[in-house]
């Protein structure tokens, strides 16, 4: 029997319940609504969901160096039991390093010389790298083919293999270039999330913390009781905590799928948390700036009267328990993350937007927060 990486590493899981959908989270976009999948040991069982998918040519899996050695073969192994000889797998060397039009040449080329053709079905394996490059790729290549997304880190199963924002970076910025374009599945198979390293466990628990804030107190007050569990990757609440988390993303993007204004409120954090990683060189990860970012708001929040100290107190306990920061480094001036917010390509008619907490679990939008009162909240 082939095994997924991390495939009876985790816990718990009785083996009649292996290889099961727990929960299953439907994306409605009109002709583009897809299902989002969950549970362990999915991949065991891919050609199965892929058989709804028919007809196809491939599939071809892109996936980054390490995600090829943990889970590509093994999938490969996979189809080509399945009766998909025509299987391929191409690889890209792992890190946000490779997000350029550089790597998506390259995959394209490759494509090309092993045949793909217009109805060829792209497979992106892997974390929000993979699943950005992929999808971009897969939207522009013969003017536009299917893909499947199988995310492989929490961030990716919460988040951004979720809601069909798609791209690469540029020297001058990240996610300057791309598309929206939905994928045809998502399968999140919870068992490759334990060979994780933890900071990448704790990226994805930034986002999941940020939906709580933006939605759903309930799921902020799991977290909370449920914190050993959570860090843990104990699989009921996992996959509990990637449906919760689709669901929300699923509910807004379906209301906004092109961030007309409603969709925005998935950035609660994110607009300081882009400041600060930039400033640092992106030597700060996604989740501990996001995690800086949403008590910078929270903070704004408090001073305008939207949320209790109280709650406030609790958010910073929360991130603080999964070892997430909730001060920026003094090493970073505040003038910097001031500046690098105002050339974030969110930006609009000169008006930075800010998504603020109004209690747990809602937020409100607005574009008048002043500079005095970033640099209150961050300094
Ligand atoms: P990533 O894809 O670089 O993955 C992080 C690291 O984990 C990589 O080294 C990868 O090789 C490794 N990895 C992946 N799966 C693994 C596994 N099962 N076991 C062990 N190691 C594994 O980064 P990420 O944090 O998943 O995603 C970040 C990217 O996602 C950024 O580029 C960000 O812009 C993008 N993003 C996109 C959206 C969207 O809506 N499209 C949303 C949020 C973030």
């Amino acid at each position: 029997m082939v095994q997924t990486a991390g495939f009876g590493k985790c816990k718990k899981v009785p083996e009649s319940e292996i290889r099961h959908v727990w929960e299953e989270v439907r994306v409605p976009l009109e002709g583009r609504s897809y299902d989002i999948l969950i549970g362990p040991g999915l991949l065991l069982d891919a050609v199965r969901y892929f058989e709804k998918i028919k007809p196809f040519t491939g599939p071809f899996i892109v996936t980054d160096s390490n995600v090829e050695d943990y889970i590509g073969h093994d999938l490969m192994t996979i189809f080509r039991q399945g009766g998909y000889d025509g299987a391929r797998l191409l690889s890209f060397p792992a890190g946000e390093q490779s997000k350029n039009m550089g790597t998506l040449v390259e995959l394209a080329r490759s494509l090309v010389g092993l045949g793909a053709d217009r109805s060829s079905l792209l497979v992106a394996l892997g974390g929000g790298v993979t699943g950005d490059i992929c999808g971009f790729l897969a939207s522009i290549y013969m003017r536009g083919v299917d893909f499947v997304q199988i995310p492989t880190t929490l961030l990716a199963q919460v988040d951004s293999s979720v809601g069909g924002k798609t791209g690469v970076d540029l020297p001058e910025g990240k996610n300057l270039l791309g598309t929206f374009a939905q994928p045809r599945l998502v399968l999140a198979d919870i068992g490759v999330l334990c060979t994780l390293p933890a900071s990448e466990i704790r990226n994805g628990i930034a986002e999941i913390i940020k939906y709580g804030m933006i939605k759903d107190a309930g799921l902020f007050q799991r977290l909370e009781q449920e914190w050993w569990d959570v860090v843990n990757l104990e699989p009921y609440i996992t996959a509990y905590l990637v449906k919760r988390s689709c669901q929300i993303k699923a509910e807004v993007v379906s209301k906004d799928e092109r961030e007309g204004g409603y969709r925005r409120i998935l950035n609660f954090g994110h607009t300081i948390g882009h400041a600060v990683e930039a400033a640092s060189d992106y030597k700060i990860s996604h989740g501990a700036a996001v995690a800086m970012g949403m008590v910078a708001v929270a903070r704004i929040s408090v001073a305008r009267g939207l949320l209790s100290p109280e709650e406030l107190d609790r958010l910073v306990a929360l991130l603080k328990r999964f070892d997430l920061p909730v001060s920026i480094p003094e090493s970073i001036p505040a003038s910097v993350i001031v500046e690098n917010m105002k050339r974030d390509k969110k930006v609009k008619d000169g008006k930075v937007h800010f998504i603020l907490a109004k209690g747990i679990g809602d937020t409100v939008i607005v574009n008048d927060v002043t500079d005095q009162e970033i640099l209150s909240a961050i300094s």
